[in-house]
């Protein structure tokens, strides 16, 4: 491909609104350009990248036995409905109105499109087991689109979902597809964490997702000391160090409890009342009042500690919880700031989180302004736990502390069971002829997030630096001419190249040199060939790999520098396999 026929809108300046490398470099490398909210244009540059990410999963996938497909992105409400999750989606679902006022959704995921065609496909245990696959654009509307392509509200996606006829072999395909993942992100370049992640309320036995560690990323994850343990922060349990949380905890009515009111002006936070009672917040009771699906509950749990929303709506079976507003607590018989749970209306229910086993004395909000109690003895039948998991916190697996790690999310795989299989009343006959429900997994790999993840994992000051696996072109060759005839012994040289089979992309424009090298260093070509005064004059082909900046001189006939050239590009490709290797983690 020759630049001169090519569109290369790379720019100087970075975007104001990027504030991460990965968007700045998409959008100042001419590979994306934005269009709205959330919304991008891929340029020709950009989609070579992508195909690639693409073909990589695709062939993964297709190596691991599964079948691609592309259904509709538009899909009817009557499938939503049917699984129930046309009420439980919340708002990132795009719903739409045709002219005969049917409703439908831009899809944000298939489940339930690809159950309810498989249940007019798959008749017999002998079908299964069966993974099928797409790479299809998803829409959802990100309440906060943000970073480019890491969250934006169209974005391509591998989604595959699995039929199997028992646990044992859903087990046999998650691990399939937990080694085809790895191999995908290994050719991508990308160091990828496998973390235990959050199943949801709705159940389901497994998931984990992978994670790839960045600063910028919207994840935590907490990994132990030795390894053991790699979990996502929401789904982390809390493992206790203090031996005072170990306490006893006080039976009911075995302490006579006395309560006494205390002044506390302007304490409505945590970090004021300990400074004004001297009191540390491992002694405080923090009670907070939340609605989950609009209905009021109470959680309490030890200052010092924070509460994990999501430990809380699995354990409400919640779709939604969001903290109560000043109005709502005051219509609960309490005053923000200041909630206990000594005196709250009676009917909100209170839970209790593991962090209050213990037999000490509280301090606790009065439901009233100004005011909390000394004194106040939790009597608890039982507690659950509620609490984030932090670093620092001992390894659930029993290996030292956890530290935190942010990450970004490119892919996730989930043992989905039977949620979906049920409520499409999909069965199969089975050796004996008898219907039986088929279980199910579901593998989602987002192939725009992961461009971005890779540029956020391999750029420099100049630009990005691509793993050869995903470069738009591999090759750059950039020509610094003074005559047609010059012209035309690039072109043979070229012509060359592309005839054995080599990916390049030839900067044949009329522009200055450094111009041309700040442009290739920006796109971030992996191999880049210069053909200048040293060539016409000795022969001598100069490159530079773009990872480390290395510089050699190919000398000899043109067999002999195409053979060096091949060499050099196989040479990327075993360095990037030895990487992988190097960062393989234990699975
Ligand atoms: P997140 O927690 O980041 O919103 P998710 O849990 O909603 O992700 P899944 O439903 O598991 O994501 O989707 C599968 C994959 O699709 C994710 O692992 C991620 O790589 C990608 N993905 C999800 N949402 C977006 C988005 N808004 N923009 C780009 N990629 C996305
Ligand atoms: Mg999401």
């Amino acid at each position: 491909m020759k630049a001169s026929k090519y569109l290369l809108p790379t720019a100087r300046e970075n975007p104001q609104d990027a504030v991460i490398a990965s968007h700045r470099l998409m959008l100042r490398a001419g590979l994306f350009r934005k269009s709205g909210s959330g919304l991008y244009h891929i340029l020709p540059m950009g989609l070579r990248v992508i195909r690639k990410i693409e073909n990589i999963v695709r062939e993964e996938m297709n190596n691991a036995g599964a079948l691609e497909f592309s259904l509709p992105i538009l899909t009817p409400s009557e499938l939503w409905k049917q699984s129930g999750r046309w009420d439980t989606m919340g708002k990132e679902m795009f719903r739409i109105q045709d002219r005969h006022e049917a409703w439908l959704t831009l899809g944000p995921t298939h489940e339930e499109s690809f159950t309810d065609l498989m249940k007019g496909i798959l008749k017999s245990y002998r079908d299964l087991p069966v993974n099928v696959y797409q790479i299809h654009p998803k829409f959802r509307d990100e309440i906060r689109p943000r970073f480019g392509v890491i969250r934006s509200r169209e974005f391509s996606m591998k989604d595959a979902y699995s039929f199997d006829m028992d646990q044992e072999g859903l087990e046999i395909t998650y691990q399939t597809m937990r080694q085809a993942y790895r191999k995908i992100f290994a050719r991508t370049g990308l160091v990828t964490i496998p973390v235990e992640a959050d199943t949801g309320a709705m159940g389901g036995t497994g998931s984990e997702e992978f994670m790839v560690p960045s600063d910028i990323g919207e994840e935590t994850l907490l990994i132990s000391e030795k390894g053991k343990y790699r979990g996502n922060q929401e789904k982390t349990p809390v493992v206790y160090s203090d031996a005072v949380t170990r306490e006893a905890p006080a039976k009911a009515n075995s302490t006579k409890m006395k309560l006494k009111k205390v002044h506390t002006p302007n304490c409505a936070t945590i970090a004021d009342l300990e400074h004004f009672l001297k009191i540390p917040a491992q002694h405080i009771l923090k009670t907070m009042l939340y609605l989950a699906d609009g209905r009021p509950v109470a959680v309490c749990l030890r200052a010092d500690r924070n509460l994990n929303e999501v430990k809380l709506k699995n354990n409400l079976h919640a779709t939604e919880v969001t903290p109560a507003s000043a109005e709502e607590i005051l219509a609960a018989g309490s005053v923000a700031g200041y909630i206990g749970p000594e005196g709250l209306d009676e009917s909100i229910p209170i839970f209790w989180d593991e962090s209050i086993n213990t037999g000490r004395e509280w301090v606790i909000g009065a439901n009233e302004k100004d005011h909390h109690y000394l004194g106040y003895i939790a009597q608890v039948h039982k507690t659950v736990d509620l609490a984030l998991a932090v670093g620092g916190d001992p390894s659930p697996a029993g290996d030292g502390i956890l530290q935190e790690v942010k990450g970004i999310e490119v892919g996730h795989i989930f043992k989905l069971g039977y949620k979906y299989t049920k409520a499409f009343e999909m069965t199969v006959l089975d050796e004996n002829g008898k219907p039986h429900m088929p279980i199910m997994g579901c593998y989602g790999i987002g192939v725009t997030r992961t461009m971005a993840a890779v540029i956020e994992q391999e750029h420099d000051t100049e630009g990005i630096v691509w793993p050869i696996s995903v470069a738009p072109f591999e090759i750059v060759l950039v020509s610094i001419t003074k005559s047609e005839e010059e012209d035309g012994r690039v072109g043979e040289f070229y012509k060359a190249m592309t005839d054995i089979g080599l990916e390049v992309f030839w900067d044949d424009r009329d522009l200055r040199p450094g111009v041309k090298f700040t442009d290739a260093e920006l796109i971030g070509f992996p191999i880049r060939i210069t053909m200048g005064k040293k060539y016409f004059e000795a022969g001598d082909v100069e490159v530079q790999i773009r990872r480390g900046k290395k510089n050699l001189v190919l000398k000899g006939n043109s067999f002999e520098i195409l053979d060096q050239i091949v060499n050099i590009r196989k040479e990327l490709f075993a360095d990037l396999n030895s990487r992988m290797e190097q960062n393989e983690q234990p699975s």
